[in-house]
């Protein structure tokens, strides 16, 4: 039985814009042939037995030829797979997917496309420039740049789209962008008509020229303007500066982030880092190995079942909770183990974890390290305590807890082991603006991932998200160009928007 190809469009680079859609295909595909320009996290979410092949150009280097592309279609499709073509922006749309739906129909593969986000309307979206308006434009031609104007047997009618009543928007014209000018001048569009050239659209590190369509390629060439960019030529490229701009300006805009915590724990501060407008390089050193371990129902059930109690149950990390109640569920148990006992969480992350398991701490210590959470307790008698970790946290709490009389269990349900970096990972880490550490392990795995090496730091802002993080890094001659207060997420992403807005560049 033949497989389907689905033709789909993985939007302009942003991976906020890839649509829904095409994520859930991605998922289920058992083949992806994916183009260059697709958004950096596009993949992640394939399956890990699916079958990635790169089918794009790299750089200016020869991009493989479009029927061999055909044929691995043909191919997968024949063979059963459910095969997921990604393209940037939309297929459909300067993508070559007409012509590869039509081989798919000839072969009898069945297809279905999936439009995407276009770059020729998010690019200038992100600068800030709306191709249509009520006042300035009523329509909007998408014109391919990729022709020689010069060439006597041009596909394109010059004068006719020089006449144009709208927005003009090319795709892949930065290298005829002079040419493109002076023709569509020659065909009467006026000089001092407003245009833009967008590169790298929808990307942390998007730049756009606006001149007048006399001066754009001398404005985009002193700019070094490269591929891929987007060229707007209309009335509606002056509302950039008329206030219409709002993609550079977010704090943290032109700014790489180095995220250096288990992957597991990575995307919800590199989400929120990109929503900034950073650039964001997932540089995990820390990887999350759970333990093999079984619970007592009798510990934890109700009574009668139960065997005995915990007065005093502490989490100290998300990873602790999720790993807490994953157990528990293995015995059949849930929230309500914890029915009677107080349930104390260090660190605001935590209680958030907590609080998606039905529960809300009743302690939860101003600051995020142990001995605040003794504070806490203040003079609350504690008898049995059950404190839930990772193996190499610190003894603080447990000894603290026991030298006030407490009997207590160390419930250790992970722990986190360095993971080392590649190459390309090491130098994204030195080319760095910011390297975040959300623990004195991120500290010390990192430097041992950069074999000691602390001076690969040195053009770096140094991100640390609380005290002992800071010592960590002191220990090695490091000096945190700023500590998050609170020691939380929440923390440090403020302290980073301030740094980053008290320097700028
Ligand atoms: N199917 C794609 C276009 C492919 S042609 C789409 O719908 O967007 C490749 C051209 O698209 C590039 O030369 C460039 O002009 C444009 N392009 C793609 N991604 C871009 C981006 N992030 N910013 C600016 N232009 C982009």
């Amino acid at each position: 039985m033949s497989g389907v190809v689905h033709l789909v469009g993985a939007g302009p680079g942003d991976p906020g814009l890839l649509t829904a859609r095409a994520l859930e295909l991605i998922a289920q595909a058992d083949t992806i042939l994916y183009d260059r320009l697709i958004p950096v996290t596009a993949l992640d979410g394939a399956r890990p037995d699916a079958e990635l092949i790169y089918v794009g150009k790299e750089g200016r280097g020869p991009q493989m030829p479009q029927e061999e592309i055909d044929r691995l279609l043909v191919e997968h499709g024949r063979a059963g797979r459910r095969v997921v073509r990604l393209k940037g922006g939309d297929p459909f749309v300067f993508g070559r997917g007409g012509e590869e739906a039509l081989v798919l129909r000839a072969a009898g593969i069945p297809f279905e496309v999936v439009p995407g986000v276009t770059s020729g309307t998010a690019a200038p979206a992100y600068a800030g420039i709306p191709v249509t308006h009520r006042d300035r434009a009523s329509a909007v031609a998408l014109v391919t740049g990729h022709e020689d104007p010069d060439k006597p047997e041009s596909a394109i009618d010059w004068p006719a789209l020089a006449a144009f009543p709208g927005t003009l928007v090319f795709y892949m014209g930065v290298k005829q962008l002079p040419r493109i000018a002076e023709q569509l001048i020659a065909g009467g569009r006026p000089a001092d008509q407003p245009a833009a050239v967008v590169e790298r659209g929808t990307l942390p590190g998007q730049r756009t020229v606006v001149a007048t369509l006399e001066t754009i390629a001398a404005r985009a060439a002193e700019a070094e303007i490269r591929p891929p960019s987007i060229t707007v030529v209309g009335d509606v490229a002056a509302l950039r500066e008329e206030g219409t701009r709002w993609f550079e300006q977010r704090p943290l805009y032109g700014r790489t982030v180095a995220v250096t915590r288990a992957r597991e724990q990575a995307s919800r501060l590199a989400a929120r880092l990109r929503l900034l407008g950073a650039e964001v390089v997932e540089t995990p050193v820390i990887r999350v190995v759970p333990f093999d371990v079984r619970l007592s129902r009798f510990d934890f059930a109700a009574p009668p079942d139960r065997f005995s109690s915990y007065d005093l149950v502490c989490l100290t990390s998300p990873n602790g909770v999720r790993l807490f109640f994953e157990r528990l569920a293995e015995v059949r148990l849930d929230a309500r183990a914890l029915f009677d006992a107080r349930v104390a969480a260090i660190g605001p992350a935590t209680a958030r974890a907590l609080r998606a398991h039905g529960i809300v701490p009743d302690v939860l210590p101003e600051r995020a390290v142990a001995e605040s959470l003794l504070y806490a307790l203040g003079e609350w008698p504690v008898e049995r305590a059950l404190i839930v970790r990772a193996k190499v946290a610190r003894d603080v709490l447990p000894d603290a807890l026991r030298a006030e009389g407490a009997e207590v269990h160390v419930l250790e349900l992970y722990e986190t082991v360095a993971e080392p970096l590649t190459d390309g990972q090491c130098d994204a880490v030195r080319a760095a603006d910011y390297v975040t550490f959300t623990s004195a392990s991120t500290v010390r795995n990192l430097l041992s991932a950069l074999d000691g090496d602390a001076t690969a730091l040195a053009g770096a802002r140094l991100a640390s998200i609380g005290p002992v993080t800071s010592s960590a890094l002191r220990e090695h001659g490091l000096e945190p160009a700023f500590e998050a207060d609170p020691h939380d997420v929440d923390g440090l992403l403020a302290a980073l928007v301030a740094d980053a807005t008290a320097a700028p560049r």
